[in-house]
């Protein structure tokens, strides 16, 4: 098997030709991956941070066998169902006020591609086509599709590859308000300056609220996003909140925007949305976007073929229900509890830069880029299933994990620090 995916199969971000090795994994539960070999891991990465509520959960699995039994899928031009319609229902009891109207699509990418789709068409259609750009912050990331790949980090981003392909967007430089700090002065002058001298080309300011993920793993000042919102509404710029990888607790709020009181004009979701069964997510918009898209008598230009995928659908409703129903702040708490004990020490090891830790997302952040294969073969040795990448060796580890495996994890990230000395 490994040699047929090494030959015919591509894995992310790597080499078809000198691929980075995988581990054929057979089955998980809980917070365990059973290797083909018989080895079990503790889960530290969530399935790049989806799989909130552990793995093969019997109320999970029994959402997805109930609807398969009913339909596995059905076209959503033209009919509907009742777990896309539930499912709309609970989101938008929960998400940051003002929020009306859900579109739901395949992935994280796509979500983010309406998004900036839907901030394009509300201006087109208002009578301002003009308004076109958009403004975000250096350190992004946002997705792998183009639209998406223009308002992720110019530099660690894929500018260099697709240069004079991607659209031109404007950049502020990443916050140095750190979070739980007041606003450093000066930190918004960039923002500031782009958005006033940009204002009539500006659709939208993109940004993921808080915590910028795969572009650096950095925790910014909520009042950087406070002093972000109001910039956008006072230069009439609609804000676009990228929650793909913050929502649904994992920040220690269900929505990174609430440690702002922030209430974007559009939000994505996807990750946890399903609790990592399957892949879905959801752009949101206030019903003065989904009114000013149609205000010329246009339509929202978007529909793939398995949107609103009933067991996705099924799934995500199921997996909101058993958050909402659990003591999710409590874990959340007690994961940054054990995260900070775990890591925290290691800030002092030479090879470490800053040690940083936010609700349940713990980064080591190394002077050096990590060796990842030889990194990750030794947390595997460890029993410990950790993906590190560039200068950032994190965890993000499913929300039922317990203190014994969340110490497994941190000591395996300690233990192997010596590798980068
Ligand atoms: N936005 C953010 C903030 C993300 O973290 C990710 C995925 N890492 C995406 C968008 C893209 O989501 P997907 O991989 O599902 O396309």
């Amino acid at each position: 098997m490994l040699e047929f995916d090494r030959q015919h199969l591509w894995h992310p971000y790597t080499s078809a030709v000198d691929p980075l090795p995988v581990y054929p994994v057979v089955s998980a539960a809980g917070c365990r991956l059973r290797l083909a070999d018989g080895r079990e891991l503790v889960d530290g990465m969530a399935s790049w941070w989806c799989a909130i509520h552990g793995y093969n959960h019997p109320d999970l699995n029994d959402a997805v066998t109930a609807q398969l039994a009913r339909m596995a899928h059905v076209m959503f031009g033209g009919l509907t169902h009742e777990p896309a319609v539930e499912l709309a229902r609970r989101l938008l009891a929960i998400v940051p006020p003002g929020l009306q109207r859900v579109f739901f699509c395949d992935s994280g990418s796509v979500a983010v591609e309406v998004a900036i789709k839907m901030a394009l068409q509300y201006w087109a259609a208002t009578g301002r086509p003009g308004k076109h750009r958009l403004l975000t912050l250096r350190g992004g990331y946002h997705g792998d599709t183009f639209g998406a790949m223009a308002v992720c980090d110019p530099v660690n981003g894929m500018h260099e590859r697709f240069r004079g392909v991607l659209p031109q967007h404007l950049f502020a430089p990443r916050p140095c308000s750190r979070f739980g700090e007041p606003l450093v002065s000066g930190d918004m002058e960039t923002f500031e300056t782009l958005i006033r001298r940009h204002a009539g080309e500006l659709a939208a300011v993109v940004l993921e609220p808080i915590v910028q993920g795969a572009g650096g793993m950095w925790f910014y000042s909520a009042d950087y996003l406070r002093e972000v919102a109001a910039l956008c509404r006072r230069h009439d710029v609609l804000l676009v909140a990228d929650e793909i990888a913050t929502g649904f607790g994992r920040t220690g709020r269900l929505f990174a925007c609430e440690h702002a009181g922030v209430a974007p004009d559009i939000l994505c979701l996807g990750k946890a949305l399903t609790g990592g069964y399957l892949t879905l997510a959801a752009t949101l918009a206030t019903e003065r976007i989904a009114a000013g898209i149609s205000a010329d008598g246009g339509v929202l230009m978007h529909g793939p073929t398995f949107m609103a995928n009933p067991l996705a659908t099924a799934v995500a409703c199921r997996s909101i229900d058993l958050l909402l129903a659990s003591p999710w702040q409590e874990r959340v708490a007690a994961i940054e509890a054990g995260l900070r004990a775990g890591l925290e020490p290691l800030a002092a090891h030479p090879a470490v830069a800053e040690v940083r830790v936010l609700g349940a997302i713990g980064v080591v952040e190394t002077r050096r880029e990590v060796p990842v294969a030889e990194l990750q073969r030794r947390y595997v040795d460890s029993g410990a299933w950790i993906r590190p990448f560039g200068r950032l060796i994190y965890l993000m580890p499913p929300f039922v994990i317990g203190a014994d495996d969340l110490r497994l994890l941190t000591r395996a990230i300690g233990d192997h620090l010596r590798v980068l000395s």
